[in-house]
């Protein structure tokens, strides 16, 4: 899934497992951590920005899912993360459920344009080759299910903002977090509320 889905989705799940901001951050963080091993992506375009040649994906297609999608990054992920914490063992749990539901999202839905483009969970890389976990029926990452998906975890975060009294802008900045809320509530007593009479 796209990365904005597993981000808002895994600062869902921080908001029950965590009650201080900088804990649901690092249990957020858990959740979108898997991704970087796709920064492969960045060398891939450097290099052919500089050769003037066609990029070829080599790092991307080497690296990504491989390194960070399985127990290993899992364990050092979340141990490194809890370290920071607050509650350590809470946030150490927080991030394990939210680094799987990110495998657990990308099995469902990270397939490329054609229906042989799936992408396989190898859940002992990079250690062991072994085991590889792949759905047949892997939903397109730009298709209508992901899509469905996206918008729902939007609209349920939206909620969750203005029940909380905070978004997950919070992960990036307080400031940012206080105005987005202030700004939603403003828009749902706009939408859904009566005037005064
Ligand atoms: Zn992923």
């Amino acid at each position: 899934m796209s990365p904005i889905t597993h981000f808002i989705g895994s600062w869902l799940v921080a908001t029950a497992v965590a009650d201080s901001p900088r804990d649901r951050r690092l249990v957020t963080l858990a959740g979108v951590l898997p991704d970087a091993d796709g920064l492969g992506l960045a060398v891939d375009v450097a290099q052919s920005l500089a050769s003037g040649q066609e990029m070829s994906f080599h790092y991307y297609a080497k690296y990504h899912h491989l390194w960070c999608h399985g127990w290993p990054a899992a364990i050092v992920f979340s141990m490194t993360l809890a370290y920071f914490a607050r509650d350590r063992w809470r946030v150490a749990l927080g991030c394990l459920v939210t680094f799987h539901l990110h495998l657990l999202c990308d099995l469902l839905g990270s397939r490329g344009p054609s229906l042989a483009d799936l992408w396989p969970i190898c859940y002992s890389e990079p250690l062991f080759r072994h085991p590889i976990w792949f759905w047949k029926g892997q939903w397109k990452l730009d298709g209508w299910q992901n899509q469905c998906v996206f918008l729902a975890v939007f609209t349920l975060s939206f909620w969750f903002a203005v029940r909380l009294g905070y978004s997950f802008a919070e992960v990036f900045s307080k400031r940012l977090d206080s105005i987005f809320v202030s700004v939603l509530k403003k828009w749902r007593a706009n939408l859904f509320l009566k005037p005064d009479a």
